[in-house]
């Protein structure tokens, strides 16, 4: 993914920017240093998340969309050989090693049963996807080539581009929660709908789109339509200097604080002092003793 030869710290993530957002030095740790997969930490609710989103993707990849039932579960069952195959193949450097030990028969179930659940609930009528250039890809990944003094790289992308009911493109992040009503009031509804609508632009403009939506879907509540956004694609540049100088607000922070939460694996970590050495080694932290 390097061959535009922009620096990996130079490229972020949403995921990065909520963990600036979260804890400095976790974000200096899994970001600059590159650590994000070694120290993630799962649990059974992230695993049976991955599994649908998984699920869904696969769903949209092969067009099962009058598919039985019966058969639609076993795209649970495929989803889970990914995660196990990815893991094999990456090991500790994989999107889902955390989840791992949690990959339980029980939270395979779990998650069949909610996906079944979600097909009744919207009486088998999933939205279709959206084929543009990069979503009709095996593995659709999105970058977007912020130019800077240096340039910076935002990348990823959502699980889905669906085409909504009134022909617009849906850019949609299929959720799960363990708690439902908690995750929804703690959805960032901010900076979420900018960073998938700015990836898709360029991909959903080379289509013949001016209009965009960001949508969440909750696997737990089909039916629920509130969590979304509408964007003119032409207001791209705009969305662009807008994460650009939160992108460059964030390289320029080099002072090390930590959030110290109980829960927070970076700050609790043996290597703490180690990696704030190499940290400081590297020039991107200062070191205060
Ligand atoms: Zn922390």
């Amino acid at each position: 993914m390097a061959w535009d030869n922009i620096p990996r710290i130079h490229c972020f993530s949403l995921g990065d920017l909520h963990e600036f957002d979260r804890c400095f030095f976790s974000f200096f740790v899994k970001h600059h240093l590159g650590k994000k997969y070694e120290v993630a930490e799962g649990n059974m609710s992230q695993a049976v998340g991955c599994l649908l989103d998984l699920a869904i993707k696969k769903l949209h990849q092969i067009r099962a969309y009058n598919q039985s039932p019966q058969y639609l579960q076993t795209l649970i069952k495929a989803a889970e050989r990914e995660m196990r195959e990815d893991i094999e193949k990456r090991g500790k450097n994989s999107f889902y090693g955390a989840q791992l030990e949690f990959l339980t028969p029980e939270v395979v179930s779990r998650a069949q049963e909610i996906f079944k659940k979600y097909m009744q609930q919207i009486a088998g009528k999933f939205k279709k996807l959206l084929l543009t250039e990069i979503s009709q890809k095996q593995k659709p990944f999105w970058q977007r080539v912020i130019s800077s003094t240096q340039d910076l790289k935002l990348w990823g992308g959502p699980d889905a581009i669906e085409i909504g009911e009134d022909g617009v493109p849906e850019v949609v992040d299929y959720k799960y929660f363990e708690d439902l009503e908690r995750g929804k009031g703690n959805l960032d509804m901010d900076l979420m709908p900018k960073v998938y609508i700015l990836l898709c632009a360029e991909d959903l403009k080379k289509s013949g789109f001016s209009k965009a939506r960001f949508k969440i879907r909750f696997w737990e509540d089909p039916l629920n339509e509130d969590f979304y956004e509408e964007f003119d694609l032409t207001n791209a540049p705009n969305l662009e200097n807008y994460l650009k100088d939160k992108i460059e607000r964030i390289l320029r922070t080099t002072e090390v604080s930590f959030c110290e939460r109980d829960y927070c694996r970076v700050c609790k970590h043996p290597q703490k002092a180690e990696w704030l050495k190499q940290l400081a080694a590297l020039g991107l932290v200062e070191h205060k003793v």
